[in-house]
């Protein structure tokens, strides 16, 4: 096993060439473990309805193709369903209108480390000599063209004026870096002894908050040269129904209880220098209403259409409630999938093993209270811009 001299030096290497959710489809993958984001997703369905029932269409006599994109869509298959409902809603608005509707491209984007390999090997066949129509027709097939997009959307991704409508779901709490001061043991941000801003003193979750507020507002700055006039936007990200940052609700329990606990053992273990810990920071910002209101209103070029807290539930799906070690591997899962790929850069897949083999085993003897607690909420943001 290593020992705290072979952990692997950090790396420098800024978030956006790094972050990804695991790949593939394997036990701890992102394909794997999002039925629970798939299910918040559709339990909001109805929002994203209303959202699209906004976006103006166009309806001259050979329109451009319509524009989605799915901003941090990752490596499963919910990006696909996402974008399937958003072109079957479009199609059926022209069709009411009795015009035929026209072609359809989707982006999907995502930082360049996400798996967009295992992503396209989900997408439905686009069947070689029919026309688009007749895929829109046909279930199962796909009716529109695709392209993979890589790039933080904290940045411009696409031409001005380009795009009809944004979709984002369960990505805009990743901040575009771990605030500078946050592991600066000269500043008074210093998360000592911590790996997320749970239960963080003041100055800390003030520079998580300031990240957050700052990279939001670069998102929308971007968004609002892409966008095309009467184009509007749909948001979802973790959010929290408390006002106090230092309370970040699911977020919190995920990456604040047991997660942290099992960081901790590692340093009691001396498999860890606690410095080393502290290095560590989970680049993640759950957002109260306010926070992002005030973001929304600053840059001023969107109208907010809705703007709601909305229970999402828990992120587990477990089978037999009442077995705890499958909810503790759930948990273990959940947490790897999302989280997995930076922690092995920080401390090497050797030790990433022993910790989560270590949060597996706490959550296991905390079942009960990790299945009734671990609740997420989210922001729900309906945007349009005119
Ligand atoms: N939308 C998907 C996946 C959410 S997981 C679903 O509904 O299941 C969050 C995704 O956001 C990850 O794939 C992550 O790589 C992406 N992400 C995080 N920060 C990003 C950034 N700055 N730019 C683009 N994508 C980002």
């Amino acid at each position: 096993m290593a020992s705290k001299g072979d952990n692997v030096a950090v790396c420098n290497m800024k978030l956006e060439r790094l972050l990804s959710m695991k790949g593939g489809k394997g036990q701890d993958s992102y394909a794997n473990n999002s039925q629970a984001q798939a299910m918040h997703a559709r339990s909001m369905l109805h929002l994203l309805e209303e959202t699209l029932d906004n976006v103006h269409l166009n309806t001259s006599a050979s329109p451009p193709p319509f524009t989605a994109v799915d901003l941090g869509c990752s490596s499963g298959a919910n990006t696909v369903h996402i974008i399937d409902f958003i072109v079957k809603h479009i199609s059926k608005r022209f069709d009411s209108a009795g015009i035929d509707p026209p072609e359809f491209t989707a982006f999907f984007a995502d930082l360049p480390s996400n798996d967009f390999n295992t992503l396209f090997q989900l997408l439905p066949p686009l069947v070689s000599n029919s026309c688009m129509e007749e895929c829109l027709a046909a279930d199962g097939n796909r009716s529109y063209f695709v392209a993979g997009v890589p790039g933080s959307f904290y940045r411009r991704l696409f031409p001005a004026r380009t795009i009809d409508f944004f979709h984002s779901a369960f990505s805009l709490h990743w901040l575009s870096q771990v605030p500078e001061s946050v592991t600066d043991r000269r500043s008074a941000a210093y998360n000592r002894g911590r790996v997320f801003i749970h239960g963080a003193g003041e100055k800390t979750t003030t520079a998580y908050k300031r990240q957050f507020q700052a990279d939001l507002a670069e998102f929308l700055r971007a968004r609002a040269a892409e966008v095309k006039r009467g184009g509007a936007m749909f948001l979802v990200c973790l959010g929290r129904t408390s006002l106090d940052p230092t309370d970040q609700g699911g977020a919190g329990l995920l990456f604040g209880t047991h997660f942290q606990d099992a960081w901790d053992d590692l340093v009691h273990e001396g498999l860890v220098a606690a410095e080393k810990r502290d290095g560590f920071n989970i680049p993640v910002y759950a957002p109260s209403l306010q926070d992002f209101k005030e973001v929304v209103e600053a840059n001023g070029s969107f109208a907010i259409e809705k703007l709601v807290v909305y229970k999402g539930g828990s992120p587990l799906v477990v089978s037999e409630p009442d077995d705890a070690s499958e909810v503790g591997r759930a948990f273990a899962s959940s947490c790897r999938s999302v989280a997995g790929v930076l922690v092995e850069a920080h401390i090497g897949e050797e030790l990433s093993n022993e910790l989560f083999s270590r949060i597996e085993r706490r959550a296991t003897s905390h079942a009960k209270d990790v299945l009734v607690n671990l609740q997420f909420f989210h922001i729900v943001a309906s945007l349009s811009f005119t």
